[in-house]
């Protein structure tokens, strides 16, 4: 039996695997790291990064109408969607270059190739290269699903094409209720694009709170994104250049671009599992334990292709505490409560907890306190946005289970109450700090009265 070629193979260059494979190598392990398409994964190539990017770019609109109020004048600004994608992809293929110079520097070996298991070792490359590694470490991550029933699904783009288009859509078809419909659908509409959102179920955002999802969909509503809920498309009919979008109800609809969000899947086929025997759970995720262990002794996988928590921070915190507990001698489990999350809509949400939804049936009785308020700059800006505050506290021990932020800002906000919700803080905790004034955050301080409902 031919010995090792690797203490750590990395199966994906994204933001679990690039971790793991840096900190293996700083415990001195010979890596290994294989990427089919660009290291740095979805959130750095066509995830968060961009995304943010984008999101930057279509607020300025609501800057320069805001700037009138507080005694600017200036010629009608213009925009170019052109110029915006190559300067992203300038910062991209920045982004990109250092994700692969620092595992170089730990003394990695990057593979720019598609890897797949061939037994419970052995790992096959893209130009029939075998190669065999102790361990093996699956960061596959996630790939938007198309498995809709859609008839013309060929004429839809998702999230991976997104970022490359050509041309700025004039009007452009969402469907999805999630983060990264409601995010682009925000985007686009910034950005001057008819938007329309499209959503089977009732309401965007299911399992966040309802005040926020409430707050939001009036918010997009009056930012003139046509939201379509209860609802799916059905068809879609290339009528070069554009597209007829037939949906259940019967109703007709034309865009340049159809758009779905209606999810993102483990990415697991064709990776060899069966070869290596590797279980797979619902919706074809590894199976894995507290510490990323699959049922075979030497494999292990981390990040979205598990699906536990969908996240760039938590794939992170995986790919680091599977290579101090493998490498480092030091056995490591990643929390996976209390994790912060926003939704880059404009406004935006940042929300950490419990909704008050599920509070109230894992915890019975629960105070509310909320503010809806106009944030000082919309008074001048001429901007009838409110931003909504909600605590959701546990009313037997005064512990905030849940914070939860529409307006501007919020995920810089609720990013600062997790530190202060993980070190277990009560409401008169939050009472007791001092304001910073004028600010919105210090409202979060000085809710005093219950809600009643
Ligand atoms: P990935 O980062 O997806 O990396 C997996 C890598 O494996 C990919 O580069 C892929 O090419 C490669 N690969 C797959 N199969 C193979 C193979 N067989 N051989 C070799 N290489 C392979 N998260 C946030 O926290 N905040 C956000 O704002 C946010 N926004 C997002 C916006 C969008 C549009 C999307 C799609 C995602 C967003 N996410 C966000 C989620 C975030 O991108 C993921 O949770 C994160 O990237 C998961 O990291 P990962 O390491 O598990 O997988």
């Amino acid at each position: 039996m031919p010995a090792f070629d690797f203490d750590l193979f990395v199966i994906g260059g994204g933001s679990g695997g690039v971790r793991a494979a840096r900190v293996a190598a700083g415990h001195g392990a010979k890596v290994a790291i294989a990427e089919e398409y660009r290291f740095g994964g979805t959130c750095v190539i066509r995830g968060c990064i961009p995304k943010k990017l984008l999101v930057y770019a279509s607020r300025f609109r609501d800057d320069f109408d805001d700037a009138k109020g507080f005694g600017w004048t200036m010629p009608d600004p213009s925009f170019n969607w052109r110029q915006l994608i190559a300067a992203k992809d300038q910062e991209i293929a920045r982004l990109e270059g250092l994700y692969r110079g620092n595992l170089e520097v730990k003394g990695v070996k990057t593979i720019a190739s598609r890897a797949a298991l061939e037994g419970p070792e052995t790992i096959r490359l893209g130009d029939g290269t075998r190669l065999r590694a102790r361990n093996i470490l699956i960061a596959t991550g996630g790939a938007p699903r198309t498995d809709d029933g859609i008839e013309g699904i060929a004429h839809a783009i998702t999230s991976n094409e997104v970022f490359h288009l050509t041309e700025q859509p004039k009007r452009i078809v969402i469907a999805g209720g999630g983060y990264i419909a409601v995010e682009f659908a925000s985007i686009f509409a910034g950005l001057g694009t008819e938007t329309t959102l499209i959503y089977r179920g009732e309401k965007i955002l299911r399992g966040f709170d309802d005040d926020l999802r409430d707050d939001l969909m009036q918010a997009l509503e009056q930012r003139g994104i046509r939201l379509i809920m209860a609802d799916r498309i059905a068809g879609i009919e290339d009528m070069a250049p554009g597209r007829k979008v037939k949906l259940a109800s019967g109703r007709a609809l034309e865009a340049d671009q159809v758009m779905l969000a209606i999810g993102r899947a483990p990415n697991t086929s064709g990776l060899g599992l069966d070869a290596a025997g590797v279980e797979t759970g619902p919706r074809g995720a590894i199976k894995v334990d507290e510490f990323s262990r699959t049922n075979v002794t030497g494999i292990f996988a981390v990040g979205d292709v598990t699906d536990r928590v969908n996240l760039t921070p938590v794939a992170i915190r995986e790919g680091h505490a599977f290579a101090e507990s493998v490498f480092g001698g030091k056995p490591v489990r990643v929390d996976h409560v209390l994790i912060p999350s926003a939704v880059f809509t404009t406004p935006e949400i940042g929300t950490v907890g419990l909704p008050e939804h599920t509070a109230r049936s894992t915890h019975g009785a629960i105070d509310i306190y909320k503010t809806r308020f106009r944030p000082m700059k919309n008074v001048l800006a001429g901007r009838p946005e409110r931003t909504l505050m909600k605590l959701v506290v546990d009313a037997a021990t005064a512990r905030v289970l849940g914070c939860h932020v529409l307006g501007p800002d919020a995920a810089e906000i609720v990013q600062m109450a997790a530190i202060a919700m993980r070190m277990g803080a009560t409401k008169s905790d939050f009472d007791a700090t001092m304001a910073l004034h004028p600010s919105a955050a210090e409202e979060l301080v000085t809710l005093r009265d219950k809600w009643v409902g």
